[in-house]
């Protein structure tokens, strides 16, 4: 049994003052969550944050983390220094990294070794654009990203990650996948998985769906045998909307 996982992505939404008032509205409605629960928020909100959700069963997250150490990386953030803040989780290769920020599979796969080296717990989001998949290019794309994040990683390393599937043409566009194509493209996600690391650890993996999923579409995804929660962005950032999420994701 893989226990679901629900996180939200804030983006570049909500500065610091602003997280109080959200956990307060959020934390009640998700105390007896049976998912994992999941904020990664701007790098600015993670130790308030931290804080606020000390007492929660709400973990906090990054969504991005530099492959080196430290040094001359301007703009970049180590894995020590979210850590130090309160980062349990991060989100590695959002689509809009790849799409605005020249983040590539390369790139991707040099952040998944950092985070783990340091402990943080990485949500790989890979996807295909709308292009991709009118082109039948969707599991080329999917399993070429999956093989590029993994690059080198040990089989123990592997079975920390949780991966997003995310169709990019499903994301903040209001167009979601159907049922049955987010179940189908994780199915096949989790069979590239089984070629790289076998079947245990593919059947451990957690591989979440996003793309506008929200609290009308949550019942129907999660029913979904291959999906085991979902990475959320637009109704992540309404705590009415998130809570109704998190407590589908049984
Ligand atoms: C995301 O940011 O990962 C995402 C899925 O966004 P949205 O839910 O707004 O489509």
């Amino acid at each position: 049994m893989r226990k679901p996982i629900i996180a939200g992505n804030w983006k570049m939404n909500k500065t610091a003052s602003e997280c109080a008032e959200f956990v307060s509205k959020l934390a009640p409605q998700v105390k007896d969550a049976t998912c994992d629960v999941v904020l990664c928020v701007p790098f600015t909100d993670i130790a308030t944050m931290s804080a606020l959700t000390e007492k929660t069963n709400i973990k906090v997250g990054a969504q991005n983390v530099a492959w080196a150490d430290s040094g001359a990386f301007t703009g970049e953030i180590s894995a020590a220094m979210l850590k130090e803040a309160g980062a349990e989780y991060v989100i590695i290769g959002h689509s809009e990294r790849r799409q605005y920020f020249g983040e590539t599979d390369k790139s991707v796969n040099m952040r998944l070794v950092q985070a783990l080296k340091n402990g943080l717990k990485p949500i790989v989001c890979v996807g295909e654009t709308l292009d991709e998949r009118e082109g039948g290019k969707t599991e080329l794309v999917n399993k070429t990203q999956v093989e590029g994040a993994f690059s080198g990683i040990s089989a123990e390393d592997a079975a920390k990650v949780v991966i997003a599937y995310e169709p990019v043409w499903a994301i903040g566009t209001g167009r979601t996948a159907t049922d049955e194509q987010a179940n189908e493209t994780i199915g096949y996600i989790r069979s590239v998985v089984k070629l790289l690391y076998g079947k245990k650890i593919a059947d451990g993996m957690r591989i979440q769906y996003g793309g506008s999923m929200n609290a009308k579409n949550v019942a129907g995804l999660m029913a979904q045998t291959e999906i085991d929660g979902g990475l959320i962005g637009g109704a992540s950032l309404k705590p009415d909307d998130f809570a109704i999420i998190v407590n589908t994701a049984k």
